[in-house]
């Protein structure tokens, strides 16, 4: 049966990166009926965080991507890494490296002179008893090392990029597995180890996660081996491009979940994004959802090239997804947004009129941060007006017309009335019916451009703002 895995470091927050893989297994996953599990790759002390682990696993809820299994977490596996640690050892696969970092440094320098790629030469691969109890002696801490073979070839058959072959010689010489222990502690064991310990372990059918960790998949290939380990199925993604064909960094200006969260994206939609990011549908849709986008899924139509990020099709994407929310979703959507810009309401005792201004700028929303922008002027309680309107209000006949509209306007406007009043007052002051509504435009939002205008003056009216807004330009 299919069991894949994600394992985040929690060294961050969700990253977009390890967010698409996520996508990937997971619609693997449910595609295969497979499981899909969580696994916290927290062995990094210094750099993992728990708040960091709180944000991917908030991260990929909010995604929707729930875990079937897990969150497992290293740290409370160390055993086990000590366990195969030493399996590797008595069967003679790994030893241990006294080399300081010293010793280390200068043999990448004479590498350096004399053009060769920097590796470790394998110089403690054999070493005596006595050497050992030499460096012992001298309060050497050893690392531990795997043996890598330089004339071994390593060849799987990726399930997207095809057969891959490596040398054993450009694998940089004998791993480290383990660090050097301090104290009394056993040496933290090291990422390449440890993820085929608990790979096997967890019963990982198939791998699939990013094309930079392809070389890791060769060394793993080697520590499956040397473990009796049944070597899983391989798949490497694409890496996430910026629009200039560079890997996406945070040069970029967003990684992680949270940019693209805070900048109005819904997830939603940017899950359905990041099904595209590296993956097309065989029928071309690019609009659904992630159940959808789970019964077409498979490997095979993973690109090999690198994924360019495009900033106008997600834009696009979001947009079709906030079109398409119901008034009511899309009010709660917005609300923490009105919230952070300081915008005063009350969702309870404003509910209707909440909701018809949602819907009235639900149509021009791109992201949820545009709906601070098109709401502001229903917020605010004057009008400020852009230099446009100014002059336009200067011109001959609109405060003439605006008069007109104050005297004709009842106490209680209904959409009936507010169309009713309009024609009156083209008619009765011989004017166009666009200067009519130009000046009432300009009158009550201060802009020439908005949103549909009858509803804009009876949701300003409602707001009892709309008369206050008109007679203000006569002061
Ligand atoms: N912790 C690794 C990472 O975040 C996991 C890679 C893997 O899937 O094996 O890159």
């Amino acid at each position: 049966s299919v069991r894949v895995r994600i394992a985040p470091s929690p060294t961050g927050n969700l990253h977009i990166g390890t967010a698409r893989t996520a996508v990937f297994n997971w619609l693997f996953a449910r595609n295969q009926q497979g499981k899909f599990i969580l696994r916290v790759e927290d062995t990094d002390i210094e750099r993992s965080k728990v708040e960091y682990t709180e944000n991917i696993k908030s991260g990929l809820a909010w995604l929707g991507l729930n875990w079937d299994e897990g969150p497992f977490f290293q740290t409370e596996r160390l055993d086990k890494y000590r366990q195969a640690i030493q399996t590797l050892m008595d069967k003679g696969l790994a030893y241990p490296c006294y080399c300081t970092p010293e010793e280390l440094e200068q043999m990448r320098e004479t590498q350096k002179a004399n053009n060769q790629a920097p590796r470790y030469d394998n110089r403690h691969r054999n070493l005596s008893a006595e050497q050992i109890a030499e460096f012992e002696a001298q309060g050497r801490k050893p690392v531990i090392r795997f043996k890598i073979e330089d004339d071994q070839q390593i060849l799987w058959n990726d399930l997207v990029r095809g057969k891959v072959i490596w040398q054993g010689s450009d694998l940089g010489g004998d791993m480290v597995i383990a660090r050097a222990a301090e104290g009394d502690s056993f040496g933290q064991p090291l990422y390449n180890l440890a993820v085929v310990v608990d790979d096997m372990d967890m019963d990982i059918s198939h791998v699939i996660r990013g094309e930079d960790h392809i070389a890791n998949t060769a060394k793993q290939i080697l520590l499956y081996q040397a473990l009796g380990g049944k070597v899983p199925e391989f798949a490497h993604t694409p890496l996430i491009l910026n629009p200039e064909g560079k890997k996406l960094s945070k040069r970029d200006g967003v990684t992680s979940i949270d940019d693209f969260r805070k900048m109005g994206f819904v997830a939603p939609a940017l899950v359905n994004y990041m099904t595209l990011l590296g993956w097309t549908s065989p029928d071309g849709e690019e609009i659904f959802t992630l159940d959808e986008a789970a019964t077409k899924f498979s490997l095979e139509r993973v690109n090999k090239a690198g994924a360019k990020f495009d900033w106008d099709k997600l834009d696009w994407i979001n947009s079709q997804y906030l079109h398409n929310t119901p008034a009511e979703d899309l009010l709660t959507a917005l609300t923490p947004y009105w919230q952070e810009a300081g915008y005063e309401f009350d969702v309870e005792t404003q509910k209707d009129w909440l909701l018809e201004l949602t819907a009235l700028i639900s149509t021009s929303l791109t992201r949820l941060t545009d709906g601070v922008k098109e709401t502001a002027l229903f917020f605010a309680s004057d009008v400020t007006l852009s230099d446009e309107a100014k002059d336009f209000v200067t011109q001959d006949g609109v405060k003439e017309v605006l008069g007109a509209v104050i005297s004709a306007t009842p106490d209680n406007v209904t959409e009936d009335d507010a169309k009713g009043i309009i024609k009156q007052v083209t008619k009765d002051l011989k004017v166009k019916k666009g200067l009519v509504m130009r000046s009432l435009r300009a009158g009550l939002t201060g802009e020439l451009h908005g949103p549909d205008l009858i509803q804009t003056w009876l949701l300003l009216h409602k707001k009892g703002v709309a008369k206050s807004r008109l007679e203000s330009l006569f002061n």
